[in-house]
């Protein structure tokens, strides 16, 4: 009896090679990751490699990490997981179902299946560009979209804002913390409420009516903003509002609630990340669009603290169910407990 239940559990065990997926490798993935790793649980994080800030030089407002490369930064993040044994790969998760036995099984591009009892969203989002020829080529170099990772690098500058609704002067009034210098441009929008011209007026910000038709650029640097009918206002950076579109094909498949938000539909989650389906966490930019780098790690932290203390409680209540029926002594339980952790002490599986 005794050594039938201990290989009845390993075979659980091999069932799950893995106890969580983490599926993108971004700040949240890799915090999660981390967290996880630490806890000795066995975790393979699938990252497509393209993170959102990638188009920038920096990151900013990273305490202790302020202007360090965010392929840099990443690449850091990868190599401490690396020492706890969690296994990092380069594909894309194409789809993800629940399995037979409570967990989840995922496919990655390559074809190959993986396996785990937990599964943690971390894919961010993508900023959809308004349409304008010459914009997608500048975006994170003098095309912003965020004061705070950029404002201060900018400072004094000439600044344009590009219109778009719904939050048509707020980008215009909030960058004015950083020059002085601003011009919003109202492109399509065709009307802005009498409140919001006095606030623009009394922020001291030039609006021009009209549509843009494209940027000017000499040596690789913005140097203007050209409407429709040929005005040309010289400017050398541009904020534009760009659409956050959370990357929640995966949540979809799994029937994850949404809610509307100012920026389209997002996951549901609570404080830790959980989904409304259970067993799947989601964190970062795919829950949420306001998310900077420091927040998105912060929830992948949260959310993988978590799991551990879920899976170690999921495994308790199990072995006491079987210490009631009488099926498992105390003994195997030790057994298995040593067998298990002398895998994870060796990293496995790869
Ligand atoms: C131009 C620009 C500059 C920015 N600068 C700053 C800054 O200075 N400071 C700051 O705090 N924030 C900055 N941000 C915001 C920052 O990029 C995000 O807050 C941060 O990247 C969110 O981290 P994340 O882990 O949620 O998502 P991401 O960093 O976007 O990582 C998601 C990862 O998941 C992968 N992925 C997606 N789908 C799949 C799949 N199906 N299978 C496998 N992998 C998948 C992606 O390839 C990506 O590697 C900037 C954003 C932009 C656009």
């Amino acid at each position: 009896m005794t050594g039938k239940n201990s290989s009845q559990d390993r075979a659980a065990d091999a069932r799950y090679p893995y106890e969580v997926v983490v599926v993108g490798g971004g700040a949240a993935g890799l915090s999660a990751a981390l967290v996880l790793g630490r806890s000795r649980r066995r975790v393979l994080v699938v990252d497509a490699g393209e993170p959102r800030n990638a188009p920038a030089a920096h990151m900013q407002g990273y305490l202790s990490r302020d202007g360090m490369p965010p392929a840099e930064f990443l690449a850091e993040g990868r190599e401490e997981l690396a020492s706890y044994g969690v296994r990092i790969v380069r594909d894309r998760v194409t789809s993800v179902a629940r399995d037979g036995s409570g967990g989840f099984t995922l496919t990655l591009a390559d074809g190959a299946p993986a396996q785990a009892r937990r599964v943690i969203v971390a894919t961010g989002l993508v900023d959809e560009l308004p349409e304008l020829p010459g914009l997608a080529e500048r975006w994170g170099n003098d095309v912003l979209h965020c004061p705070y990772c950029h404002g201060w690098e900018v400072r004094d500058q000439a600044f344009g804002v590009l219109a778009a609704e719904p939050f048509t002067s707020h980008q215009a009034l909030l960058v004015t913390q950083w020059s002085k210098d601003v011009t919003l441009f109202l492109h399509t929008v065709r009307e802005l409420p009498d409140a919001d011209w006095e606030r623009l007026a009394a922020a001291g910000v030039s609006v021009v009516e009209g549509e843009v038709a494209g940027l000017e650029v000499e040596d690789d640097r913005l140097t203007g903003v050209r409407l429709a009918d040929g005005r040309v206002f010289p400017r050398s950076t541009l904020f534009v509002a760009a659409k956050p579109v959370a990357r929640t094909g995966l949540l979809a498949e799994l029937g994850a609630d949404t809610e509307d938000t100012p920026f389209g539909p997002y996951p549901v989650v609570d404080e830790m990340g959980r989904t409304s389906v259970p067993g799947v966490w989601a964190v970062g930019n795919a829950a949420s669009a306001m998310e900077q780098v420091i927040n998105a790690a912060s929830m992948g932290y949260r959310a993988g603290l978590t799991i551990n203390a879920e899976l170690l409680m999921e495994d308790v209540d199990a072995t006491v169910e079987r210490r009631r029926a009488g099926v498992f002594t105390a003994e195997a339980e030790a057994a298995v407990s040593r067998a298990v952790m002398g895998e994870r002490a060796h990293g496995l599986p790869v």
